[in-house]
């Protein structure tokens, strides 16, 4: 097994509780800890919230929703919702990294800021641009070449200008 095989099957560990009744009618309210494993021990997560991860993560609430889309948290509390199409089709490295990226938006609210300033476009917004630096520098720990992580950058929302704005920002190499 490679490094980075062994890093993917970690990650994959993760989500044993996958999926639980996931397609259900309606959205479900669950609490972090009960639905992604092991979260706590994980290093880029204990980077974010430091002592406080296990009391943040067991207190999270996470909303899985028929929202098309991946995932995003409510400026209003601060839970996070994710689509449950995404959970069950996405690609789990990309939803793991992604996971990584919002808990770092959970953190930016606990401590008050706003995430949706509309004063900035979304690739300039620094929340987001300290969350993807902060994904991206997990995806590099894991192995992930800078293609793959140029692949999990790239969303088909984005304009190919934003795209590149945004890949500078977070010093990742387009070829
Ligand atoms: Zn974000």
């Amino acid at each position: 097994m490679t490094a980075i095989e062994y890093a993917v099957f970690r990650i994959l560990r993760l989500f044993r509780k996958l999926p639980f009744n996931v397609l259900g009618i309606g959205n479900q309210k669950v609490i972090f800890t009960e639905y992604f494993k092991d979260f706590e021990k994980v290093d880029a997560v204990k980077g974010i919230f430091g002592e406080k991860t296990g009391e943040v993560l067991s207190h999270l609430k996470v909303e899985l929703s028929w929202i098309f889309g991946y995932m995003y948290v409510d400026g209003s509390d601060g839970h996070l919702v994710i689509s449950k199409g995404y959970l069950n089709t996405g690609n789990k490295t990309d939803i793991y990294l992604d996971l990584i990226h919002e808990l770092c938006h959970v953190k930016q609210f606990l401590d008050g800021r706003e995430l949706f300033d509309p004063r900035y476009d979304y690739v300039d917004r620094p929340t987001e641009i300290e969350a993807y630096r902060y994904a991206v520098q997990e995806a590099r720990r894991l192995g992930l070449s800078e293609d793959r992580i140029c692949l999990y950058l790239r969303t088909e929302w984005m304009g190919e200008g934003d795209f590149r704005r945004l890949a500078k920002s977070v010093n990742v190499l387009i070829r």
